[in-house]
């Protein structure tokens, strides 16, 4: 018996523990204290009253012998994969519903797909970036480079023609870093993709965050797209999930590599190691796409993006630099006072009872710079705010 010694090879990860010992550590000092927690990465805000129908209806139809369901198609129930395809038509991409996957998030697909490649290739993430990527690579024990987000990208790196890889990983709106590609720096990265045959792993998780038409929502509004991209997307932060957990996974038939459709190799891997999504979930995702649940999810979701205005607008009043905030529910900030990620979290926590994420947790070009979040609470967000104006 041999073990996977790739697992051993993982950086622990001790972000949000050490974020939790700090705050009970100074609560324990500062009995008195209220805490404005604005690291949170999770929705607050409860389902669409559609969707709670929907699962309610779908959970009678499973307690009726006419209407039970058991096992259901892996790839998902046509009903909503209709819906999905219904639902990129309205940027003017269009999908074949046999290139639509549903799944139970896209962190499990994010992962899972690594599967259909192979181990010799070379992986390129940009850093900083949501860590699942890194791990999951690790775990196979691929070979990662880092493409480098910084301040002179504006955290969007673009291809370089003297770096070699074959699976690249791009996240718009990013997490952590709240950016968005344009058009333009998206056609750089699908050429690239083109040019040297590499497949592109593109997040699409933080899309319903984008406002403006000209931003893309989907890298298939880009031309050649579907010849080099698998796109993987998710309920959670749309719709608000991400405890229901739902999401899918766009494998364009186009999508050819040595003679092989990656289409069916992902159909081949579902239908082995996946038995599908429970149907009442997707009775509820359903709803989501329905015209009354699209009006009733933007509710929410405007809450938050109002939450990430009134964020970035003390940044702006205080002159403090960050990406995000427009088009994402993330405010990536540069510690003010060259402090590092690290002092900053510190000196919010003791000088404004705010609670936020470092940076350098998700990678060494995030060191200085701090990640607040726009999913907590009205209230609570606008007095966090205050407090920073005192503060600086
Ligand atoms: N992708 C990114 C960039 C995320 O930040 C997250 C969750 O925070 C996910 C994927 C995971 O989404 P899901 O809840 O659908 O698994």
């Amino acid at each position: 018996m041999d073990i996977n010694k790739h697992y051993l090879e993982l950086e622990e990860s001790y972000l949000f523990s050490t974020i939790a010992k700090k705050i009970n550590e100074f609560l324990k000092n500062n009995k008195t204290a209220d805490i404005i927690r604005l690291g949170i990465g999770d929705v607050t805000l409860p389902l669409a009253p559609i969707v709670v129908e929907a699962i309610k209806n779908a959970a009678d139809e499973m307690g009726r012998q006419e209407t039970f369901k058991g096992y259901g198609p892996e790839q998902g129930y046509m009903f909503l994969r209709e819906a999905i395809k219904k639902y990129y038509t309205r940027k003017n991409v269009f999908l074949d519903v046999e290139e639509i996957f549903i799944s139970d998030g896209a962190k499990s697909d994010l992962g899972n797909i690594l599967d259909i490649f192979s181990l010799n290739n070379t992986v390129l993430v940009p850093d900083p970036v949501y860590p699942v990527y890194v791990d999951t690579n690790i775990m196979a024990g691929r070979k990662i480079i880092y493409s480098n987000a910084n301040e002179t990208n504006g955290f969007l790196p673009l291809p370089e023609d003297k770096i070699k890889c074959d699976i690249i990983y791009i996240c718009s709106p990013n997490n952590p870093t709240g950016a968005v590609y344009t058009k333009d720096g998206l056609k750089k990265w699908v050429d690239y993709a083109i040019k040297n045959d590499a497949v592109i792993l593109f997040d699409a998780a933080y899309e319903c965050f984008i406002k403006s038409e000209d931003l893309p929502n989907s890298i298939y509004e880009i031309e050649g797209a579907k010849k080099c991209a698998i796109e993987f997307c998710s309920l959670s932060k749309t719709a608000g999930f991400t405890g229901t957990r739902c999401g899918y996974t766009i494998v364009p038939k186009e999508l050819v590599r040595q003679n092989s459709m990656l289409n069916k190799f992902w159909l081949r891997r579902q239908t082995t190691k996946f038995n599908g999504v429970p149907y009442i979930v997707q009775k509820a995702a359903e709803a989501v796409f329905s015209e009354e649940g699209q009006k009733q999810i933007k509710e929410n979701i405007q809450y938050y993006s109002e939450n990430a205005k009134i964020i970035s607008d003390t940044m702006d009043k205080l002159g403090i630099w960050y990406t995000g905030g427009k088009h994402s529910p993330y405010i990536w900030l540069k510690c003010p006072n060259n402090m590092t990620s690290w002092e900053f979290f510190d000196f919010l926590l003791k000088n404004a009872e705010i609670a936020g994420t470092p940076g350098s947790g998700f990678g060494k070009n995030g060191e200085g710079y701090f990640r607040l979040t726009s999913f907590g609470n009205r209230e609570r967000t606008v007095e966090a705010m205050k407090r920073f104006i005192k503060l600086f």
